[in-house]
């Protein structure tokens, strides 16, 4: 049916490449847009082709930003002292909702898994060394996911927190 309808076809594979979204979701959110006034549809549009175009990871602590460095490690009144490292953006914006840690970040975009081919060099682990080497903080708080690979990261780090002391 979708045969004769190839823009629609095109809209519903695109957004069938969502997490969670299967091809029926894909398609009623499809016809959703279609109802939408032209404005609005383009709206989403614009929004996704700015999201691709102005935001980038922070060359510090590679959370998302579309300043760099990103607004956190350019904030004087965070605690040089104390770093969190976290997975994923999402658990470092967790933590700022919390308001419940002024101190700096470092974003691993993922956890160890050797069996994925993720090593310490896909993670960035060679910048974080960096990171303790030129202002080690006193303390380091590792917030990995309490997952195989979380749990697997988080041991890596601590003995790379005591290698740096
Ligand atoms: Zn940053």
């Amino acid at each position: 049916m979708l045969d004769s309808l190839p823009s629609f076809a095109r809209l519903v594979a695109e957004l069938a490449k969502f997490p969670g979204i299967g091809n029926k979701t894909a398609t009623r959110l499809a016809f959703f847009l279609l109802r939408q006034p032209k404005a609005q549809a383009e709206a989403l549009a614009a929004a996704i082709h700015d999201l691709q175009n102005n935001t980038r990871f922070c060359s510090v602590c590679f959370h998302i930003t579309e300043q760099d460095p990103c607004q956190i490690c350019c904030d004087p009144g965070r605690d040089d002292a104390l770093l969190c490292v976290v997975e994923e953006p999402q658990a470092l914006l967790a933590i700022e909702r919390s308001r419940s840690f002024k101190g700096r970040y470092h974003v691993l975009h993922g956890a160890l898994s050797p069996l994925d081919g993720i090593g310490p060099a896909e993670l960035g682990l060679d910048q974080l060394a960096e990171r303790l080497n030129t202002e080690p903080p006193a303390e380091m708080i590792i917030a990995t996911n309490p997952t195989v690979e979380g749990e697997a990261t988080a041991f890596y780090l601590q003995r790379m927190a005591a290698k740096h002391g």
